[in-house]
């Protein structure tokens, strides 16, 4: 099918105009990337820092607003701060730090989302409740980074229910860091679970299988 279908597909099943789609390119090459900007898309979510460095230096040209969504190494943040706009994936407190003193701050802020831990998988990075909300509660600290909300990975399950009661915990913790912060961000789903994700409130959700096919 071409990609071209592939996201009409996926478009049809959001079919929720306050749902934005971030097409996730890891992996793909640029040539699709550019396929589905000419078609008019122009957010994208990588995984991998040197993968995505290079991509973003290649692309340059368009007009692209680039999400990382990856495991963070601290010793790779200066590269996230400096070529991202978002970074989604944001996991302990040295990593925020490290971010907000190396954006410059004439990039404008760099947007945040806190990365969620549900099911308590040990290999599974993220803040767990409470851990989240503290930091809400510091963000002045931060004066380079706007918390935009958060983003969760739960645990994959092929049952409905399953799906839908973690992702609305991740939507009550959001729902809590209003107290602190003006989030307008939960960004929940990826191309098997979306569904769940969109009925229990996600705002954003992240794709690449279903609109780039199977990746390298
Ligand atoms: C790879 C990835 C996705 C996209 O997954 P698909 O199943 O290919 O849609 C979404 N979110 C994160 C954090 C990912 O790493």
């Amino acid at each position: 099918m071409s990609i071209e279908k592939r996201y009409i597909l996926v478009k049809s099943r959001i079919n929720n105009d306050a749902v934005k789609l971030l097409a996730v390119s890891k992996k793909q090459p640029i040539s699709k990337i550019r396929q589905l900007y000419l078609l008019g898309h122009c957010t994208f979510g990588e995984s991998y820092v040197q993968e995505a460095v290079e991509k973003i230096k290649t692309l340059s040209d368009l007009a692209i607003e680039w999400h990382f969504i990856g495991p963070i190494q601290s010793n790779k943040t200066k590269y996230l701060a400096q070529y991202f706009n978002w970074v989604q994936s944001v996991s302990s407190l040295k990593i925020l730090s490290r971010l907000n003193k190396q954006r410059d701050p004439n990039r404008g802020k760099l947007n945040v989302l806190l990365q969620l831990k549900v099911g308590n998988e040990e290999s599974k990075k993220g803040f767990n409740d409470n851990e989240l909300l503290a930091i809400c509660e510091k963000k002045e600290d931060f004066e380079n980074i706007c918390i935009r909300g958060l983003m969760s990975i739960p645990k994959p399950s092929d049952d409905y229910n399953v799906q839908l009661k973690q992702f609305s915990h991740c939507k009550d913790v959001f729902e809590r860091m209003k107290a602190f912060v003006d989030v307008d961000t939960l960004s929940l789903g990826m191309s098997s679970d979306l569904e769940a994700a969109i009925a229990s409130g996600s705002t954003m959700v992240r794709v690449g299988t279903d609109i780039f096919g199977k990746r390298e």
